[in-house]
């Protein structure tokens, strides 16, 4: 066990959306969260979200921290575990959820909005996975998660850097399960599909009313319906599950 005799959890992309709902997810008198953000846009309101992740995970009887670390930086996180190694000597749990989009189509894609893309979702993914997992292959235990899409699988058009990387997660996840599976390493992917988050509310009403009506169970997810399979992924209960893609998108893709 952890130095302080906690489960140490860390979560990128904590701030808003699917990576708040996941640090609920996890809140517990037995579990210290670390999650990070980063957008270079408004650093006051990103702290302002990151805060009230924190607040509210203490609601819910749990302990998280939020720091500002770009997932693309591998300095920035390296110190970012080297700080959590510092404060819980363990990594028990790495939930890989950071992403964005840049949306377009491949004619008018610009070179800068693929690189943004594949940067923070799939490169962020490496750098994190990397460190976590020499921890974790010391340790002889852990579970690593990572958030690809429905669209990794299906192919959307307008979406290709998204799409690519999201596609470029499954193959990794697959790829690490192998290399890890020795070390009492699982490693999933889950990939949701329609989410009300800060990234689908930009979408027109219509295109919004078009997704909904391709899900067979009628409705749009919660951040929730995502964050209750990545706490199931990292429990005893799913210690015979690696290299598996969990689709959590209402029946979009069967
Ligand atoms: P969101 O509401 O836009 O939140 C994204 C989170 O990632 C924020 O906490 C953001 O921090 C953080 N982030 C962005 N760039 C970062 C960077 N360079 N370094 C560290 N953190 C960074 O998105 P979401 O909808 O919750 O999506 C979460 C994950 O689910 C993503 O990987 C997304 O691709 C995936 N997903 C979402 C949906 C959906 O329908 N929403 C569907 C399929 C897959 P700031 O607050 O500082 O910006």
């Amino acid at each position: 066990m952890p130095a302080n005799n906690k489960r140490t959890v860390v979560i990128t992309g904590g701030s808003r959306g699917i990576g708040r709902a996941i640090c609920l997810a996890f809140a517990g008198p037995d579990t210290q969260i670390y999650f990070n953000y980063f957008s270079p846009g408004d650093p006051a309101a990103e702290e302002a979200e990151a805060d009230r992740t924190e607040t509210l995970t203490a609601g819910a009887g749990g302990a998280a921290k939020g720091v500002s670390v770009n997932v693309v930086s591998e300095k920035e996180v390296a110190a970012f575990f080297d700080t959590i190694l510092g404060e819980t000597g363990r990594i028990d749990v790495l939930v890989n959820n950071a992403g964005i989009t840049r949306d377009g189509l491949l004619v008018r894609m610009k070179g800068e909005d693929w690189d943004a893309v594949l940067d923070i979702n799939l490169k962020g993914t490496f750098n994190c996975t990397k460190i976590a997992a020499r921890t974790m292959m010391k340790q002889r235990s852990g579970y690593i998660i990572n958030i690809a899409s429905i669209v990794g699988v299906t192919g959307n058009p307008g979406q290709v850097n998204y799409v690519a990387s999201k596609a470029g997660i499954i193959g990794f996840t697959k790829a690490v399960a192998k290399e890890l599976a020795t070390r009492g390493i699982t490693v999933n992917a889950v990939a949701p599909g329609f989410i009300e988050t800060d990234m689908t509310a930009l979408l027109a009403d219509k295109v919004k009313a078009a997704m909904i009506g391709q899900i067979p169970l009628g409705r749009s997810g919660k951040p929730e319906d995502v964050a209750s399979v990545v706490a199931f992924l990292a429990s005893a209960k799913a210690a015979y599950i690696t290299g598996q893609i969990i689709h959590v998108s209402g029946g979009m893709y069967i």
